[in-house]
Protein backbone atom coordinates (compact mmCIF):
# COMPACT_ATOMS: atom_id res chain seq x y z
CA UNK A 1 0.00 0.00 0.00
CA UNK A 2 2.15 2.67 -1.27
CA UNK A 3 0.66 6.12 -1.25
CA UNK A 4 0.82 7.13 -5.39
CA UNK A 5 2.20 10.16 -4.22
CA UNK A 6 5.78 8.37 -3.00
CA UNK A 7 5.83 6.82 -6.50
CA UNK A 8 5.29 9.87 -7.91
CA UNK A 9 7.98 11.44 -6.09
CA UNK A 10 10.67 8.67 -6.46
CA UNK A 11 9.99 8.39 -10.45
CA UNK A 12 10.82 12.67 -9.95
CA UNK A 13 13.43 12.27 -7.87
CA UNK A 14 14.94 9.31 -10.18
CA UNK A 15 14.40 11.10 -13.52
CA UNK A 16 15.82 14.47 -12.30
CA UNK A 17 18.99 12.42 -10.77
CA UNK A 18 19.42 10.88 -14.03
CA UNK A 19 19.04 14.08 -15.76
CA UNK A 20 21.22 16.03 -13.41
CA UNK A 21 23.70 13.36 -13.36
CA UNK A 22 23.76 13.44 -17.21
CA UNK A 23 24.56 16.96 -17.47
CA UNK A 24 26.99 16.77 -14.69
CA UNK A 25 29.28 14.29 -17.01
CA UNK A 26 28.50 16.04 -20.25
CA UNK A 27 29.79 19.51 -18.92
CA UNK A 28 32.33 17.61 -16.97
CA UNK A 29 34.51 15.86 -19.87
CA UNK A 30 33.85 18.96 -22.00
CA UNK A 31 35.42 20.87 -19.75
CA UNK A 32 38.26 18.20 -18.97
CA UNK A 33 38.27 18.51 -22.72
CA UNK A 34 38.93 22.27 -23.10
CA UNK A 35 41.08 21.23 -20.00
CA UNK A 36 43.78 18.68 -22.04
CA UNK A 37 42.74 21.70 -24.84
CA UNK A 38 44.38 24.04 -22.89
CA UNK A 39 47.46 22.29 -21.20
CA UNK A 40 48.53 21.85 -25.56
CA UNK A 41 48.03 25.15 -26.36
CA UNK A 42 50.28 25.64 -23.34
CA UNK A 43 53.04 23.59 -24.46
CA UNK A 44 52.52 25.05 -28.09
CA UNK A 45 52.84 28.57 -26.53
CA UNK A 46 56.30 27.36 -24.13
CA UNK A 47 57.29 26.51 -27.84
CA UNK A 48 56.71 29.60 -29.36
CA UNK A 49 58.17 31.76 -26.56
CA UNK A 50 61.09 29.29 -26.75
CA UNK A 51 61.49 30.25 -31.07
CA UNK A 52 60.97 33.98 -29.64
CA UNK A 53 63.70 33.37 -27.14
CA UNK A 54 66.19 31.46 -30.40
CA UNK A 55 65.48 34.74 -32.23
CA UNK A 56 66.56 37.16 -29.84
CA UNK A 57 69.22 35.10 -28.92
CA UNK A 58 70.41 34.80 -32.44
CA UNK A 59 69.94 39.17 -32.41
CA UNK A 60 72.59 39.11 -29.36
CA UNK A 61 75.14 36.86 -31.46
CA UNK A 62 74.93 39.05 -34.18
CA UNK A 63 75.12 42.01 -32.18
CA UNK A 64 78.27 40.87 -30.39
CA UNK A 65 79.40 39.24 -33.74
CA UNK A 66 79.57 42.92 -35.29
CA UNK A 67 81.36 44.41 -32.69
CA UNK A 68 83.99 41.48 -32.11
CA UNK A 69 84.70 42.10 -36.17
CA UNK A 70 84.69 45.58 -36.03
CA UNK A 71 86.44 46.11 -32.62
CA UNK A 72 89.98 47.69 -32.94
CA UNK A 73 91.43 45.51 -30.69
CA UNK A 74 91.07 41.38 -30.41
CA UNK A 75 89.40 40.97 -26.08
CA UNK A 76 89.01 37.97 -24.65
CA UNK A 77 86.33 39.11 -22.64
CA UNK A 78 84.43 39.88 -25.69
CA UNK A 79 85.85 36.82 -27.21
CA UNK A 80 84.13 34.95 -24.38
CA UNK A 81 80.68 37.07 -24.47
CA UNK A 82 80.80 35.72 -27.96
CA UNK A 83 81.56 32.36 -27.24
CA UNK A 84 78.17 32.26 -24.49
CA UNK A 85 76.35 33.86 -27.00
CA UNK A 86 76.71 30.95 -29.66
CA UNK A 87 76.15 28.72 -26.50
CA UNK A 88 72.71 30.24 -25.89
CA UNK A 89 71.79 30.00 -29.44
CA UNK A 90 72.68 26.10 -29.29
CA UNK A 91 70.96 25.97 -26.16
CA UNK A 92 67.73 27.16 -27.38
CA UNK A 93 67.79 25.71 -30.53
CA UNK A 94 68.50 22.31 -28.47
CA UNK A 95 65.13 23.22 -26.76
CA UNK A 96 63.04 24.14 -29.81
CA UNK A 97 63.81 20.86 -31.73
CA UNK A 98 63.13 18.76 -28.17
CA UNK A 99 59.62 20.49 -28.09
CA UNK A 100 59.04 19.62 -31.87
CA UNK A 101 57.39 16.52 -32.47
CA UNK A 102 53.66 16.88 -31.30
CA UNK A 103 52.80 18.23 -34.02
CA UNK A 104 52.18 16.22 -36.23
CA UNK A 105 52.84 16.86 -40.07
CA UNK A 106 53.28 20.59 -38.52
CA UNK A 107 56.55 18.70 -37.07
CA UNK A 108 57.72 18.27 -40.62
CA UNK A 109 57.72 21.91 -41.50
CA UNK A 110 59.34 23.02 -37.87
CA UNK A 111 62.05 20.54 -38.35
CA UNK A 112 63.05 21.57 -41.82
CA UNK A 113 63.11 25.58 -40.52
CA UNK A 114 65.14 24.14 -37.83
CA UNK A 115 67.84 22.43 -39.97
CA UNK A 116 67.91 25.84 -42.44
CA UNK A 117 68.49 27.70 -39.47
CA UNK A 118 71.53 25.53 -38.22
CA UNK A 119 72.82 25.66 -42.21
CA UNK A 120 72.48 29.00 -42.28
CA UNK A 121 74.21 29.79 -38.72
CA UNK A 122 76.75 27.75 -38.80
CA UNK A 123 77.76 29.16 -42.49
CA UNK A 124 77.37 32.72 -40.39
CA UNK A 125 79.69 31.66 -37.73
CA UNK A 126 82.20 30.47 -40.06
CA UNK A 127 82.18 33.72 -42.17
CA UNK A 128 82.41 35.92 -38.81
CA UNK A 129 85.38 33.42 -37.98
CA UNK A 130 87.39 33.99 -40.81
CA UNK A 131 86.74 37.61 -40.01
CA UNK A 132 88.14 37.25 -36.41
CA UNK A 133 91.16 35.01 -37.76
CA UNK A 134 92.05 38.13 -40.05
CA UNK A 135 92.87 40.22 -36.54
CA UNK A 136 92.14 43.72 -35.77
CA UNK A 137 92.57 46.31 -38.82
CA UNK A 138 92.97 43.85 -41.16
CA UNK A 139 88.67 43.58 -42.19
CA UNK A 140 87.44 45.35 -44.77
CA UNK A 141 83.64 46.68 -43.71
CA UNK A 142 82.18 44.94 -46.82
CA UNK A 143 83.79 42.09 -45.37
CA UNK A 144 82.51 42.32 -42.03
CA UNK A 145 79.07 43.04 -43.55
CA UNK A 146 79.10 40.04 -45.72
CA UNK A 147 79.34 38.39 -42.64
CA UNK A 148 76.35 39.88 -40.29
CA UNK A 149 74.13 39.67 -43.38
CA UNK A 150 74.99 35.71 -43.35
CA UNK A 151 73.88 36.03 -39.19
CA UNK A 152 70.76 38.26 -40.22
CA UNK A 153 69.66 34.88 -42.97
CA UNK A 154 69.88 32.80 -39.99
CA UNK A 155 68.13 35.03 -37.40
CA UNK A 156 65.29 35.84 -40.66
CA UNK A 157 65.40 31.39 -40.60
CA UNK A 158 64.45 31.68 -37.07
CA UNK A 159 61.95 34.73 -37.89
CA UNK A 160 60.60 31.36 -39.93
CA UNK A 161 60.27 28.93 -37.41
CA UNK A 162 58.43 31.21 -35.45
CA UNK A 163 55.88 31.96 -37.81
CA UNK A 164 55.37 28.91 -38.56
CA UNK A 165 54.92 28.05 -34.60
CA UNK A 166 52.55 30.52 -34.08
CA UNK A 167 50.39 29.61 -37.01
CA UNK A 168 50.06 26.13 -35.48
CA UNK A 169 49.17 27.92 -32.16
CA UNK A 170 46.70 30.31 -33.79
CA UNK A 171 45.22 27.55 -34.63
CA UNK A 172 44.93 25.85 -31.70
CA UNK A 173 43.74 28.65 -30.15
CA UNK A 174 42.42 31.59 -32.19
CA UNK A 175 41.97 33.80 -29.17
CA UNK A 176 45.75 34.35 -28.69
CA UNK A 177 46.11 35.46 -32.10
CA UNK A 178 46.68 39.53 -30.79
CA UNK A 179 49.50 38.26 -28.35
CA UNK A 180 51.11 35.93 -31.15
CA UNK A 181 50.70 39.14 -33.14
CA UNK A 182 52.01 41.70 -30.80
CA UNK A 183 55.08 38.96 -29.43
CA UNK A 184 55.92 38.81 -33.22
CA UNK A 185 55.87 42.64 -33.74
CA UNK A 186 58.11 42.92 -30.50
CA UNK A 187 60.49 40.11 -31.13
CA UNK A 188 60.86 41.29 -35.03
CA UNK A 189 61.45 44.78 -33.59
CA UNK A 190 63.99 43.88 -31.33
CA UNK A 191 65.61 41.97 -34.89
CA UNK A 192 65.15 45.55 -36.81
CA UNK A 193 66.67 47.28 -33.79
CA UNK A 194 69.64 45.10 -33.58
CA UNK A 195 70.23 45.32 -37.51
CA UNK A 196 70.24 49.19 -36.85
CA UNK A 197 72.61 48.98 -34.48
CA UNK A 198 75.20 46.77 -36.29
CA UNK A 199 74.93 48.91 -39.30
CA UNK A 200 75.36 52.25 -36.88
CA UNK A 201 78.76 50.18 -35.48
CA UNK A 202 80.40 48.87 -38.58
CA UNK A 203 80.12 52.57 -39.86
CA UNK A 204 81.47 54.25 -36.84
CA UNK A 205 84.24 51.68 -36.93
CA UNK A 206 84.68 51.86 -40.24
CA UNK A 207 84.64 55.57 -40.45
CA UNK A 208 83.46 56.34 -43.61
CA UNK A 209 80.50 57.64 -44.90
CA UNK A 210 77.59 54.67 -45.56
CA UNK A 211 77.64 53.74 -49.54
CA UNK A 212 74.28 54.09 -51.03
CA UNK A 213 73.59 51.03 -50.64
CA UNK A 214 74.17 50.95 -46.83
CA UNK A 215 72.14 53.84 -47.04
CA UNK A 216 68.96 52.51 -48.58
CA UNK A 217 69.50 49.32 -45.90
CA UNK A 218 69.93 51.70 -43.12
CA UNK A 219 66.54 53.55 -44.21
CA UNK A 220 64.51 50.29 -45.22
CA UNK A 221 65.04 49.27 -41.53
CA UNK A 222 63.78 52.68 -40.39
CA UNK A 223 60.87 51.67 -42.29
CA UNK A 224 60.31 48.37 -40.96
CA UNK A 225 60.62 49.45 -37.32
CA UNK A 226 58.12 52.24 -38.14
CA UNK A 227 55.34 49.56 -39.48
CA UNK A 228 56.79 47.10 -36.58
CA UNK A 229 55.52 50.37 -33.89
CA UNK A 230 52.25 51.12 -35.45
CA UNK A 231 51.55 46.42 -35.41
CA UNK A 232 52.58 46.36 -32.05
CA UNK A 233 50.02 49.51 -31.02
CA UNK A 234 47.31 48.25 -32.97
CA UNK A 235 47.88 44.87 -31.54
CA UNK A 236 49.25 45.55 -28.22
CA UNK A 237 47.33 48.43 -27.03
CA UNK A 238 43.80 47.26 -27.73
CA UNK A 239 43.34 43.73 -27.70
CA UNK A 240 45.80 42.96 -24.75
CA UNK A 241 44.07 44.60 -21.85
CA UNK A 242 47.34 44.84 -19.46
CA UNK A 243 48.54 47.84 -17.90
CA UNK A 244 51.77 46.25 -17.98
CA UNK A 245 52.00 46.10 -21.64
CA UNK A 246 50.17 49.32 -22.35
CA UNK A 247 53.74 50.41 -20.31
CA UNK A 248 56.00 48.90 -21.99
CA UNK A 249 54.64 50.18 -25.36
CA UNK A 250 55.05 53.79 -23.86
CA UNK A 251 58.39 52.73 -23.02
CA UNK A 252 59.01 51.68 -26.57
CA UNK A 253 57.70 55.16 -28.35
CA UNK A 254 59.62 57.11 -25.88
CA UNK A 255 62.66 55.57 -25.24
CA UNK A 256 63.43 53.90 -28.59
CA UNK A 257 61.35 55.71 -31.28
CA UNK A 258 61.17 59.50 -29.86
CA UNK A 259 65.18 59.33 -28.34
CA UNK A 260 67.77 56.20 -29.27
CA UNK A 261 66.63 55.33 -32.66
CA UNK A 262 66.70 58.94 -33.73
CA UNK A 263 69.95 59.26 -32.17
CA UNK A 264 71.36 56.46 -34.52
CA UNK A 265 69.73 58.02 -37.54
CA UNK A 266 71.85 60.89 -36.63
CA UNK A 267 75.07 59.15 -35.91
CA UNK A 268 74.65 57.09 -39.04
CA UNK A 269 73.81 60.07 -41.04
CA UNK A 270 77.20 61.82 -40.16
CA UNK A 271 79.66 58.63 -39.58
CA UNK A 272 82.94 59.47 -41.94
CA UNK A 273 81.94 63.43 -41.00
CA UNK A 274 84.99 62.90 -38.11
CA UNK A 275 81.95 64.48 -35.17
CA UNK A 276 80.88 60.41 -34.75
CA UNK A 277 80.75 59.97 -31.46
CA UNK A 278 82.12 56.37 -30.54
CA UNK A 279 81.13 53.04 -30.60
CA UNK A 280 80.91 52.91 -26.95
CA UNK A 281 79.29 56.58 -26.26
CA UNK A 282 76.26 55.02 -29.07
CA UNK A 283 76.25 51.82 -27.29
CA UNK A 284 75.55 53.19 -23.99
CA UNK A 285 72.65 55.70 -25.24
CA UNK A 286 70.96 52.34 -27.81
CA UNK A 287 71.80 49.80 -25.82
CA UNK A 288 68.72 50.64 -23.13
CA UNK A 289 66.26 51.41 -25.82
CA UNK A 290 66.44 48.09 -27.18
CA UNK A 291 65.69 46.11 -23.30
CA UNK A 292 62.75 48.30 -23.74
CA UNK A 293 61.87 45.90 -27.25
CA UNK A 294 62.79 42.90 -25.66
CA UNK A 295 60.61 44.12 -22.22
CA UNK A 296 57.72 44.65 -23.91
CA UNK A 297 58.49 41.13 -26.26
CA UNK A 298 58.45 39.17 -22.43
CA UNK A 299 55.45 40.98 -20.96
CA UNK A 300 53.23 39.95 -23.83
CA UNK A 301 54.89 36.56 -23.50
CA UNK A 302 54.16 36.63 -19.78
CA UNK A 303 50.22 38.25 -20.71
CA UNK A 304 49.66 35.16 -22.87
CA UNK A 305 50.92 32.42 -20.88
CA UNK A 306 49.00 33.77 -17.94
CA UNK A 307 45.83 33.74 -19.88
CA UNK A 308 46.43 30.23 -21.35
CA UNK A 309 47.01 29.06 -17.51
CA UNK A 310 43.80 31.46 -16.27
CA UNK A 311 41.63 29.50 -19.17
CA UNK A 312 43.31 26.10 -18.16
CA UNK A 313 42.60 26.43 -14.57
CA UNK A 314 39.17 27.64 -15.27
CA UNK A 315 38.58 24.63 -17.23
CA UNK A 316 39.66 22.19 -14.51
CA UNK A 317 38.17 24.42 -11.76
CA UNK A 318 34.21 24.21 -14.14
CA UNK A 319 34.74 20.15 -14.46
CA UNK A 320 35.21 20.13 -10.58
CA UNK A 321 32.46 22.22 -9.67
CA UNK A 322 30.54 20.59 -11.82
CA UNK A 323 31.42 17.11 -10.45
CA UNK A 324 31.44 18.20 -7.01
CA UNK A 325 27.56 19.74 -7.74
CA UNK A 326 26.29 16.40 -9.26
CA UNK A 327 28.13 14.36 -6.25
CA UNK A 328 26.36 16.77 -3.79
CA UNK A 329 23.01 17.89 -5.89
CA UNK A 330 22.65 13.53 -6.30
CA UNK A 331 23.05 12.95 -2.18
CA UNK A 332 20.54 16.14 -1.50
CA UNK A 333 17.91 14.44 -3.93
CA UNK A 334 18.34 10.89 -2.12
CA UNK A 335 18.57 12.42 1.22
CA UNK A 336 15.91 14.36 0.71
CA UNK A 337 14.07 11.15 -0.76
CA UNK A 338 14.61 9.75 2.31
CA UNK A 339 14.04 11.54 4.48
CA UNK A 340 10.21 11.97 3.32
CA UNK A 341 10.24 8.09 2.85
CA UNK A 342 11.34 7.83 6.73
CA UNK A 343 9.80 11.22 7.47
CA UNK A 344 6.25 11.17 5.49
CA UNK A 345 5.49 8.50 3.53
CA UNK A 346 6.28 5.60 5.96
CA UNK A 347 4.43 6.95 8.98
CA UNK A 348 1.72 8.02 6.53
CA UNK A 349 1.29 4.52 5.70
CA UNK A 350 1.27 3.50 8.89
CA UNK A 351 -1.61 6.05 9.67
CA UNK A 352 -3.59 4.65 7.11
CA UNK A 353 -3.46 1.63 8.26
CA UNK A 354 -4.37 2.35 11.76
CA UNK A 355 -7.05 4.21 10.58
CA UNK A 356 -8.10 1.33 8.40
CA UNK A 357 -8.19 -0.55 11.63
CA UNK A 358 -10.18 2.03 13.62
CA UNK A 359 -12.82 1.81 11.14
CA UNK A 360 -13.19 -1.63 10.91
CA UNK A 361 -13.33 -1.42 14.62
CA UNK A 362 -10.24 -2.58 15.86
CA UNK A 363 -9.44 -0.02 18.85
CA UNK A 364 -7.11 -2.10 20.87
CA UNK A 365 -3.46 -2.42 18.52
CA UNK A 366 -4.25 1.14 17.24
CA UNK A 367 -1.79 2.59 19.68
CA UNK A 368 0.00 5.63 18.29
CA UNK A 369 3.53 5.31 16.50
CA UNK A 370 6.18 7.66 16.60
CA UNK A 371 7.30 10.13 13.70
CA UNK A 372 9.26 12.75 15.09
CA UNK A 373 10.72 13.75 11.83
CA UNK A 374 8.01 16.38 10.89
CA UNK A 375 5.25 17.83 12.88
CA UNK A 376 2.07 17.92 10.86
CA UNK A 377 3.02 14.00 10.36
CA UNK A 378 3.04 13.86 14.37
CA UNK A 379 -0.23 15.70 14.75
CA UNK A 380 -1.66 13.39 12.58
CA UNK A 381 -0.44 10.66 14.62
CA UNK A 382 -1.94 12.34 17.82
CA UNK A 383 -5.51 12.90 15.98
CA UNK A 384 -5.90 9.64 15.00
CA UNK A 385 -5.06 8.27 18.65
CA UNK A 386 -7.77 11.23 19.72
CA UNK A 387 -9.99 9.56 17.30
CA UNK A 388 -9.34 6.00 18.58
CA UNK A 389 -9.80 6.96 21.91
CA UNK A 390 -13.07 8.79 21.49
CA UNK A 391 -14.22 5.50 19.61
CA UNK A 392 -13.52 3.74 22.69
CA UNK A 393 -15.32 5.57 24.58
CA UNK A 394 -18.30 5.32 22.40
CA UNK A 395 -18.19 2.10 22.35
CA UNK A 396 -18.26 2.13 26.01
CA UNK A 397 -21.14 4.17 26.18
CA UNK A 398 -23.03 1.95 24.00
CA UNK A 399 -22.07 -1.11 26.06
CA UNK A 400 -23.75 0.58 29.07
CA UNK A 401 -26.67 1.92 27.51
CA UNK A 402 -27.27 -1.66 26.24
CA UNK A 403 -26.95 -2.74 30.04
CA UNK A 404 -29.39 -0.09 31.14
CA UNK A 405 -32.03 -0.37 28.75
CA UNK A 406 -31.91 -4.26 29.41
CA UNK A 407 -32.28 -3.37 33.13
CA UNK A 408 -35.19 -1.23 32.24
CA UNK A 409 -36.69 -3.56 30.24
CA UNK A 410 -36.42 -6.22 32.78
CA UNK A 411 -37.68 -3.67 35.57
CA UNK A 412 -40.62 -2.79 33.11
CA UNK A 413 -41.43 -6.52 32.50
CA UNK A 414 -40.90 -7.88 36.33
CA UNK A 415 -42.26 -7.94 39.62
CA UNK A 416 -39.89 -6.63 42.23
CA UNK A 417 -41.37 -8.82 44.77
CA UNK A 418 -41.39 -12.21 43.02
CA UNK A 419 -39.34 -11.72 40.21
CA UNK A 420 -42.25 -13.73 38.31
CA UNK A 421 -43.68 -11.80 35.46
CA UNK A 422 -46.06 -8.59 35.70
CA UNK A 423 -49.22 -8.04 34.92
CA UNK A 424 -47.96 -5.68 31.62
CA UNK A 425 -45.47 -8.47 30.32
CA UNK A 426 -48.16 -11.63 30.79
CA UNK A 427 -50.64 -9.77 29.09
CA UNK A 428 -47.81 -9.11 26.39
CA UNK A 429 -47.22 -12.83 26.12
CA UNK A 430 -50.69 -13.67 25.51
CA UNK A 431 -50.98 -11.87 22.98
CA UNK A 432 -48.16 -13.20 21.35
CA UNK A 433 -49.68 -16.61 21.79
CA UNK A 434 -52.90 -15.46 20.28
CA UNK A 435 -51.10 -14.31 16.69
CA UNK A 436 -49.08 -17.84 17.12
CA UNK A 437 -51.81 -20.78 16.04
CA UNK A 438 -49.16 -23.27 16.44
CA UNK A 439 -47.98 -22.27 20.14
CA UNK A 440 -52.21 -22.20 20.63
CA UNK A 441 -52.36 -25.71 19.60
CA UNK A 442 -55.25 -27.62 21.01
CA UNK A 443 -56.84 -24.32 22.92
CA UNK A 444 -56.03 -21.41 26.13
CA UNK A 445 -56.26 -21.85 29.55
CA UNK A 446 -56.60 -18.70 31.57
CA UNK A 447 -56.44 -19.31 35.33
CA UNK A 448 -56.58 -16.68 37.77
CA UNK A 449 -55.24 -17.70 41.54
CA UNK A 450 -55.89 -15.77 44.86
CA UNK A 451 -54.32 -17.00 48.42
CA UNK A 452 -56.99 -17.47 50.35
CA UNK A 453 -57.38 -15.38 53.60
CA UNK A 454 -54.37 -13.86 53.62
CA UNK A 455 -55.27 -10.88 54.93
CA UNK A 456 -54.80 -13.22 58.19
CA UNK A 457 -51.09 -14.19 57.67
CA UNK A 458 -49.95 -10.63 57.66
CA UNK A 459 -52.00 -9.88 60.80
CA UNK A 460 -50.90 -12.85 62.35
CA UNK A 461 -47.08 -12.48 61.38
CA UNK A 462 -46.55 -9.19 60.16
CA UNK A 463 -46.15 -7.84 56.49
CA UNK A 464 -42.32 -9.46 56.29
CA UNK A 465 -43.41 -12.91 56.39
CA UNK A 466 -46.56 -12.16 54.42
CA UNK A 467 -43.69 -11.18 51.42
CA UNK A 468 -42.02 -14.25 52.18
CA UNK A 469 -45.21 -16.37 51.53
CA UNK A 470 -45.71 -14.54 48.52
CA UNK A 471 -42.39 -15.18 47.52
CA UNK A 472 -42.74 -18.88 48.11
CA UNK A 473 -45.88 -19.26 46.26
CA UNK A 474 -44.63 -17.68 43.27
CA UNK A 475 -41.46 -20.34 43.43
CA UNK A 476 -43.95 -22.83 44.22
CA UNK A 477 -46.23 -22.07 40.94
CA UNK A 478 -43.27 -21.82 38.90
CA UNK A 479 -42.25 -25.14 39.54
CA UNK A 480 -45.63 -26.79 38.92
CA UNK A 481 -45.64 -24.64 36.06
CA UNK A 482 -47.20 -27.07 33.16
CA UNK A 483 -45.33 -27.17 29.62
CA UNK A 484 -46.12 -24.27 27.80
CA UNK A 485 -47.41 -23.03 30.57
CA UNK A 486 -46.59 -18.76 31.94
CA UNK A 487 -47.18 -17.56 35.17
CA UNK A 488 -47.17 -14.17 36.63
CA UNK A 489 -48.14 -12.08 39.96
CA UNK A 490 -50.92 -9.93 39.10
CA UNK A 491 -50.95 -7.92 42.34
CA UNK A 492 -51.00 -8.72 45.74
CA UNK A 493 -51.60 -12.10 46.56
CA UNK A 494 -53.93 -12.52 43.06
CA UNK A 495 -51.33 -14.53 40.52
CA UNK A 496 -52.14 -15.54 36.64
CA UNK A 497 -51.60 -18.66 34.84
CA UNK A 498 -51.81 -18.81 30.92
CA UNK A 499 -51.51 -22.60 29.56
CA UNK A 500 -51.39 -23.00 25.75
CA UNK A 501 -51.99 -25.51 23.85
CA UNK A 502 -54.45 -27.48 26.42
CA UNK A 503 -57.56 -29.29 26.14
CA UNK A 504 -60.47 -28.31 28.34
CA UNK A 505 -60.27 -31.28 30.76
CA UNK A 506 -56.30 -31.89 31.16
CA UNK A 507 -56.58 -28.42 31.95
CA UNK A 508 -58.99 -29.13 34.79
CA UNK A 509 -56.85 -31.81 35.75
CA UNK A 510 -53.75 -30.37 36.12
CA UNK A 511 -55.07 -27.48 38.39
CA UNK A 512 -57.35 -29.69 40.91
CA UNK A 513 -53.76 -31.36 40.82
CA UNK A 514 -51.97 -27.88 41.47
CA UNK A 515 -54.47 -26.92 44.41
CA UNK A 516 -54.03 -30.17 45.84
CA UNK A 517 -50.04 -30.01 45.83
CA UNK A 518 -50.54 -26.57 47.51
CA UNK A 519 -52.61 -27.59 50.47
CA UNK A 520 -50.32 -30.44 51.17
CA UNK A 521 -47.36 -28.10 51.09
CA UNK A 522 -44.92 -26.22 53.24
CA UNK A 523 -45.04 -22.36 51.77
CA UNK A 524 -42.39 -21.21 54.30
CA UNK A 525 -40.60 -23.67 56.16
CA UNK A 526 -40.12 -21.50 59.28
CA UNK A 527 -42.15 -20.76 60.48
CA UNK A 528 -43.97 -23.53 59.08
CA UNK A 529 -46.91 -21.74 56.86
CA UNK A 530 -49.47 -24.21 54.39
CA UNK A 531 -51.57 -21.92 52.64
CA UNK A 532 -54.66 -22.81 50.26
CA UNK A 533 -55.83 -20.87 47.17
CA UNK A 534 -58.69 -20.20 44.71
CA UNK A 535 -58.54 -21.10 41.41
CA UNK A 536 -60.67 -19.98 38.49
CA UNK A 537 -60.38 -20.94 35.04
CA UNK A 538 -61.58 -19.87 31.44
CA UNK A 539 -60.91 -22.84 28.57
CA UNK A 540 -61.34 -21.00 24.92
CA UNK A 541 -60.62 -23.57 22.06
CA UNK A 542 -58.40 -22.28 18.97
CA UNK A 543 -60.16 -20.93 16.52
CA UNK A 544 -62.30 -19.31 18.41
CA UNK A 545 -62.71 -15.41 18.98
CA UNK A 546 -59.09 -14.28 21.46
CA UNK A 547 -60.26 -11.66 23.71
CA UNK A 548 -58.06 -10.98 26.76
CA UNK A 549 -60.57 -8.41 28.49
CA UNK A 550 -63.35 -11.42 27.88
CA UNK A 551 -60.96 -14.19 29.04
CA UNK A 552 -59.75 -12.24 32.14
CA UNK A 553 -63.19 -11.14 32.65
CA UNK A 554 -64.81 -14.80 32.66
CA UNK A 555 -61.57 -16.24 34.68
CA UNK A 556 -62.24 -13.68 37.21
CA UNK A 557 -65.65 -14.60 37.17
CA UNK A 558 -64.64 -18.56 37.60
CA UNK A 559 -62.40 -17.26 41.11
CA UNK A 560 -64.90 -15.25 42.59
CA UNK A 561 -67.33 -18.35 42.16
CA UNK A 562 -64.20 -20.98 43.79
CA UNK A 563 -64.15 -18.40 46.58
CA UNK A 564 -67.72 -18.18 47.43
CA UNK A 565 -68.41 -21.89 47.22
CA UNK A 566 -65.93 -22.22 50.32
CA UNK A 567 -62.36 -21.18 48.98
CA UNK A 568 -59.40 -23.86 47.84
CA UNK A 569 -61.38 -24.95 45.02
CA UNK A 570 -61.19 -24.79 41.19
CA UNK A 571 -64.26 -23.59 39.31
CA UNK A 572 -64.08 -23.00 35.60
CA UNK A 573 -66.25 -21.01 33.40
CA UNK A 574 -68.69 -23.10 31.10
P1 LIG B 1 -60.02 -13.87 50.78
O1 LIG B 1 -59.93 -15.30 51.28
O2 LIG B 1 -61.43 -13.42 50.60
O3 LIG B 1 -59.25 -13.65 49.59
O4 LIG B 1 -59.48 -13.07 51.97
P2 LIG B 1 -58.14 -12.26 52.00
O5 LIG B 1 -57.74 -11.82 53.29
O6 LIG B 1 -57.05 -13.06 51.26
O7 LIG B 1 -58.48 -11.05 51.03
P3 LIG B 1 -58.46 -9.44 51.22
O8 LIG B 1 -58.70 -8.85 49.86
O9 LIG B 1 -59.44 -9.09 52.27
O10 LIG B 1 -57.05 -9.15 51.76
C1 LIG B 1 -55.93 -9.12 50.95
C2 LIG B 1 -54.81 -8.68 51.79
O11 LIG B 1 -53.52 -8.90 51.12
C3 LIG B 1 -54.87 -7.22 52.05
C4 LIG B 1 -53.47 -6.69 51.97
O12 LIG B 1 -52.97 -6.16 53.17
C5 LIG B 1 -52.64 -7.93 51.68
N1 LIG B 1 -51.65 -7.60 50.72
C6 LIG B 1 -51.81 -7.13 49.46
N2 LIG B 1 -50.59 -6.98 48.87
C7 LIG B 1 -49.63 -7.35 49.80
C8 LIG B 1 -48.21 -7.40 49.78
O13 LIG B 1 -47.54 -7.08 48.79
N3 LIG B 1 -47.57 -7.87 50.93
C9 LIG B 1 -48.25 -8.23 52.04
N4 LIG B 1 -47.58 -8.67 53.11
N5 LIG B 1 -49.56 -8.17 52.06
C10 LIG B 1 -50.31 -7.74 50.99
MG1 LIG C 1 -57.51 -10.97 46.82
MG1 LIG D 1 -57.20 -13.49 49.00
Amino acid sequence: MKPRLQRIMRVGVAAVLIAGVLAAAVVTSRQLIAYRQREQALMQFEHFSASIQLMGATSTERGLSVLSMSATADSADMRAQLESARAEVDRLLAGVLALTGDEGDHGDILRDDAASFRHILTEGRRHVDDQLRAGPGKRASRDIEDAVRTIYDAASQAQLLRDDLGEILIGLTPDLTPFMTAASAASDLREYAGRIRSLVVIRINAGERPSPEAAAEFSSMLALTDILQRQIEHYAAPFIDDPAIDRAVHAITFAYFADARAHAETVFANTGGGTSAGVEAFNERYTPAIRTTEALRERILDAGRARLEAARDQALRLAALCFIGAVVGSLVAIASLVLFDRGVFRPLVLARERMARILEGDLDAATAGTSASFLEMTELDRDIETLRRQQLDLRRLEREREVMSRELRRLATTDPLTGLMNRRAFEDRVAAIFEDPLALGAGLGIVMIDIDHFKSINDRFGHGIGDAVLRGFGRFLLGELPPGGHVARFGGEEFMMAVADIDRQTLRVRVEALRARLEAAAILPEPRLQITASFGIHWAPAGGRLDWDEFHRLADGSLYEAKRAGRNRVAASA
